[in-house]
């Protein structure tokens, strides 16, 4: 069972606050990357006016810096929850254009005990509406045929998963917003705030702007955002590489996601289809390293990175035509110490500043619904469109935990 991570117990604060909200209150979002701006679209679309204010430009943070993928290989019932509401909201929005790259998704597993795993996960995959299918060693390189299957015992495989390019989504979710009255404020930073009676002065690179309620999406910099409210939130930004992966051609069959990772167990090697003739790989390390300054972390790929790398892939996939490592990069994982994000008040005396931060590696997945349960929180006082979600909520002891531990 999952245990709440934190309670607003006090209903009558609650209500007060709704009887007292104006029609459309004003709300300011910090941070446009996939939670800001999702977030936004789910307030506007409740008719919120909507301002997300970004030091940068839209996705220039972790968002622009992720491999995009979306998918359902897990099998804590709060994780599938949690994907059943974002993959029905990426439906929607693939209906209105968004691309998002049916691929399909292959976990391996290295032992007997991973298919038992395998098998027990895919019984609650179907009881969640999601596809997957256990595929045997040898069977394995029907999905990928340059797959070296030694030492593997088999995968799961879901074909509806896939990924998305999170520029692209960040952009859809722009014009959405824009579709409905708010605005993207760029190269506009949030410096410091004042409380105002019934709400905020918020100062700004470019000026002042006042407002009812205040969403911290700020990624990496949700520490920073929260300390400016005289709050502590816990999230410590990771440092994860990804790479390009160039071929002499394309590949005469759609690579799918595949991942050499159980429950921390294998190497952590990842790659997928990207376009004709390229592919993105990373490393999943699982035990990172310590939190590291947005602001300051080098976000190249590093030549140590590269090789390991390259010896990995050259294992796991031998004969790819001519392939070689392209354009590497590092961004940041905002990683909460159970590794859940933390959606809603930190302070329940303060229910006017919303947390919708901490997504760790899966924010891209997830932003559907943390957009959904921050702005439920923000307009309403409580996830009411996503029962089940109330577990996302900060703890009390965000203003004092600590992170998990690097290395
Ligand atoms: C290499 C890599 C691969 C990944 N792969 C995947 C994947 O395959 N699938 C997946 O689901 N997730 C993946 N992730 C994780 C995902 O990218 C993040 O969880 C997600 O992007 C976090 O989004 P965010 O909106 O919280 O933060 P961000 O995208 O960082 O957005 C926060 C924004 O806030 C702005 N900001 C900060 N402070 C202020 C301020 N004071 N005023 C105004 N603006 C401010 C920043 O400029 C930034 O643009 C990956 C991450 C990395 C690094």
């Amino acid at each position: 069972m999952v245990v709440p991570r934190g309670s607003i117990g006090d209903h009558a604060r609650k209500a007060e606050r709704e009887a007292t909200m104006r029609t459309a209150p004003q709300v300011v979002v910090i941070g446009a990357g996939t939670l800001g701006l999702c977030t936004a679209v789910n307030l506007v679309e409740q008719g919120a006016g909507v301002t997300v204010l970004e030091t940068n430009t839209i996705a220039s943070g972790s968002s622009g810096r992720s491999v995009g993928v979306v998918g359902t290989q897990l099998t804590d019932p709060l994780d599938l929850l949690l994907r059943e509401h974002a993959l029905r909201q990426f439906r929607n929005w693939e209906s209105l254009g968004l691309e998002f790259n049916h691929i399909g998704y292959l976990r391996l597993a290295r032992t007997e005990a991973q298919m038992e795993l395998f098998e027990r996960s895919a019984g609650l995959r179907a009881g969640a509406g999601f596809r997957s299918r256990l595929v045997q060693a040898e069977s394995l390189r029907e999905l990928v045929p340059h797959l070296n299957t030694a030492g593997l015992a088999g995968g799961i495989f879901g074909p509806d998963d896939g990924y998305i390019d999170p520029h692209a989504l960040c952009t859809m979710l722009s014009a959405l917003l824009r579709d409905h009255g708010g605005e993207v404020r760029q190269y506009c930073r949030l410096e410091g705030v004042i409380r105002r009676s019934g709400g905020y002065r918020l100062e700004t690179t470019k000026g002042t702007l006042d407002c009812d309620i205040v969403v911290n999406a700020a990624g990496g910099w949700a520490p920073q955002v929260s300390a400016m409210f005289g709050q502590n939130l816990c999230v410590g930004p990771e440092r994860h590489e990804a790479a390009s992966i160039l071929l002499d051609r394309a590949l005469d069959y759609t690579m799918p996601m595949v991942m050499d990772l159980v429950n921390g167990e294998g190497s952590g090697l990842n790659f997928r289809h990207d376009r004709p003739g390229e592919m993105i790989a990373e490393i999943h390390h699982v035990a990172a390293g310590p939190p590291e300054n947005p602001d300051t972390y080098n976000d190249r790929y590093d030549e140590a990175s590269k090789v390991y790398l390259a010896e990995l892939l050259l294992e796991r996939l031998p004969g790819l035509p001519g392939a070689r490592l392209g354009r590497g990069w590092a961004g940041l994982y905002p990683m909460t110490a159970d590794q859940r994000p933390l959606v809603g008040p930190v302070d329940p005396d303060e229910l006017s500043f919303v947390s919708a931060a901490g997504a760790g590696g899966y924010g891209i997945q997830l932003a559907p619904v943390i957009g959904q349960v921050a702005a439920d929180w923000a307009l309403h006082g409580g996830p009411v469109s996503a029962p089940g979600t109330e577990v996302l909520l900060p703890p009390p002891e965000s203003n004092v935990g600590s992170l998990r531990p690097g290395g």
